[in-house]
């Protein structure tokens, strides 16, 4: 996997404050994305295992405390993204308690492989959806436009 930005400390995307990931890859090429530079899977930088490592430990800060990890992109689940977050994730679960997980995606949650649901069981919430131009709102908290949805899994 390769990622585009990584913020050990982040207070826009999503409750509190967090580390934020933006992967790459993605597939849905919405009309009026944000974040074109990170549809390419091989954009940006690799994701390696001091990345990974990192992330565990800036969670783990007890002098920043974070809420949780908010995986963006691109598409965190994209399928050739999964097997790297869902090591990641499950990292997370195992190893920083009382941390949640954020990820959003631009597939639906009925329509999600069973490699992608394995990510999904192991987080607090997915917001869905490709983005639409005609729904956007800049009202929307956590969404860019309404038909996404903002699942509270866990
Ligand atoms: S799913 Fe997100 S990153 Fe992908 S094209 Fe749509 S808005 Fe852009």
């Amino acid at each position: 996997m390769n990622y585009h930005q990584y913020y050990p400390i982040d207070v826009v995307n999503g409750p509190g404050t967090r580390c934020t990931l933006f992967v790459s890859g993605c597939v849905h090429e919405c009309p009026g994305c944000y974040n074109k530079s990170t549809w390419r899977l091989n954009s940006g930088v690799a994701f390696t295992p001091e990345m990974e490592a990192r992330i565990i430990a800036d969670l783990n800060d007890t002098r920043v405390k974070r809420q949780g990890l908010s995986l963006s992109g691109g598409d965190p689940l994209h399928p050739q993204n999964v097997p790297d977050i869902l090591r990641l994730v499950k990292r997370v679960r195992a190893e920083c308690p009382g941390k949640d997980i954020w990820v959003w995606t631009g597939y639906k949650l009925d329509e999600l492989s069973e490699a992608q649901h394995e990510v999904v069981g192991l987080i607090n919430v997915l917001v869905d959806g490709k983005f639409v131009q005609a729904l956007s709102d800049p009202a929307l908290i956590w969404r860019g436009s309404s038909n996404q949805v903002i699942h509270h899994l866990r």
